[in-house]
């Protein structure tokens, strides 16, 4: 294992690293890439009289038409986020590929893998350096677990629920000691959980019954309850978890608390699923633990404002991941289709075959730009969460569409385990239940479309 400064510089070192080693073409910089061409002005009077040309006639006025300063396209990214791009995209081939089969069969995610992400700077792309992070940015995180879901949506969870729940929640609320104590540790070897859902509050996540109790001392708050369905809980080391300090508030007793796994949270029950299998989902037990009141995150009675905020930014991670999927399905399943013959031809060059190929990306082309336009708004510090619930929804149907799909264009070998291609249609099912479901999503959309009409 890496000692904690070496750690420190990889996430920096994995971009010039992947810089060269990838042999990179040159990324133009960001100056370059804003200068547009000059827009062709087409008028009534140009020498074929049309408005719309495609001729290669150089038309009238054309250089004297001034330059229009047009925003960049939603596939604009900073050098450093294409970097990202190749190296992630090179790690999940290359490292995480091998042994995605194996991991699926076993229920289990590998440990290497974990230590991997971690050494690649993967699990503190936010988190500033101070804190031994790679202090990128959001759209950084997005492109991570989008590029590892193409690969393994296991994985990509795990990363994702790590970056986008874990460290913003602490990142965005935590004071300067509790940042420091745990954002270190999550950027370099210790995998987090966000725990939140519990047997009878899903959905409806506020009315949950975990208990935080202040001890007699008044330093430590005693917790009581448990927690479902805890994604990465079986390997992770650290646990946000939220619960009340005074049900009689109702929902404005829900506090956060960042605790250690030592300090006493119980693992009693491994769920067995029908997809993402080897990202651990696990039932939580809190029986009296106690937790100093300095690991309170955010403020006493704000932990509902926190867990709203973090979810509906956490959705554009889903949303990433459910494109990843849908994206490494249709790479899968058409690449086959090219090299499988019948009838004497590619079956992939039927006309019946490519349409709906054609019809599959433009949904999926659709779905990503539903999510970088998010993430990019999120970014810039307005208004997303509409925009989020719909990447999140429509990402996660087209990513049940796509793998649903992918397997039938690949026939009879699709529905084998043999290359993969049922498992991402396994993988999918998730994307329309976990951080709000579908209906959630819907309702979320539909609340804020009424305001703009009453
Ligand atoms: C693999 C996996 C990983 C997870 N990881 C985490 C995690 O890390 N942390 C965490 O805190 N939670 C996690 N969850 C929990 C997840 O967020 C919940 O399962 C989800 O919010 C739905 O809650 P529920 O399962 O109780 O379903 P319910 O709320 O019981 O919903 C069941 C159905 O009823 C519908 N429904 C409910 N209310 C309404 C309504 N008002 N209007 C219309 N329809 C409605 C839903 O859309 C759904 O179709 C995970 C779940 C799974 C399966």
């Amino acid at each position: 294992m890496l000692s904690r400064s070496t750690q420190s510089l990889t996430a920096a070192r994995a971009l010039t690293a992947a810089r060269s080693a990838a042999a990179l073409p040159t990324v133009a910089s960001r100056a370059a890439r804003l200068a547009i061409p000059p827009v062709p002005s087409v008028s009534a009077s140009t020498s074929t009289g049309r408005w719309f040309s495609s001729s290669a006639v150089k038309r009238e006025h054309e250089s004297t038409r001034p330059e229009i300063d047009t925003p960049p396209s939603l596939y604009t990214f900073t050098e450093d986020e294409e970097m990202l791009r190749e190296s992630v995209r090179k790690f999940a081939q290359e490292v995480v590929g091998p042994k995605v089969y194996a991991m699926d069969e076993a229920e289990q995610m590998d440990p290497e893998i974990i230590q991997a992400l971690f050494d690649q700077g993967l699990m503190g792309i936010e988190t500033s350096a101070d804190h031994d992070g790679a202090q990128m940015s959001f759209m950084a995180a997005i492109i991570a677990v989008e590029e590892l879901a193409k690969v393994d949506p296991s994985i990509s969870v795990m990363c994702d629920v790590h970056n986008t729940l874990v460290n913003s929640t602490l990142r965005l609320y935590g004071n300067e000691d509790v940042q420091k104590r745990f954002l270190p540790r999550l950027a370099t070897d210790t995998l987090g959980s966000f725990c939140l859902s519990e047997p009878a509050s899903g959905s409806d996540a506020f009315a949950l019954q975990t208990t935080a109790k202040l001890d007699e001392s008044g330093n430590n708050y005693i917790l009581n309850g448990s927690k479902m369905w805890i994604t990465n809980s079986a390997e992770a080391g650290i646990f946000l978890v939220f619960a009340n300090v005074d049900p009689s508030k109702g929902y404005k007793g829900i506090t956060c608390f960042a605790l250690d796994k030592e300090m006493g949270v119980t693992i009693a029950k491994k769920e067995k699923k029908l997809g993402i299998k080897a990202s651990s989902t696990c039932l939580l037990s809190f029986d009296d633990v106690k937790v100093p009141k300095e690991n309170v995150v955010g403020e006493v009675g704000k932990g509902y404002k926190i867990a709203i905020d973090i979810l509906n930014e956490g959705r554009i991670g889903i949303a990433a991941q459910m494109i990843g999927l849908a994206q490494g399905a249709f790479d899968k399943a058409v690449a086959y289709t090219y090299q499988r013959k019948q009838f004497g031809k590619a079956i992939g060059d039927f006309q019946g075959m490519a349409f709906q190929f054609a019809d599959v990306l433009t949904e999926i082309e659709a779905a990503r730009l539903l999510t970088y336009n998010a993430a990019r708004l999120k970014e810039q510090g307005k208004p997303f969460v509409r925009e989020a619930a719909m990447a999140k929804y429509y990402a996660s149907n087209v990513a049940q569409r796509a793998s649903g799909m992918a397997i039938e264009w690949a026939g009879g070998v699709g529905f084998t385990r043999e290359v993969g291609l049922e498992k991402y249609w396994r993988d999918s099912k998730i994307g329309a239940i976990y951080e709000g479901t579908s209906n959630i999503q819907l309702e979320t959309i539909a609340k804020l479309l009424k305001k703009d009409f009453v």
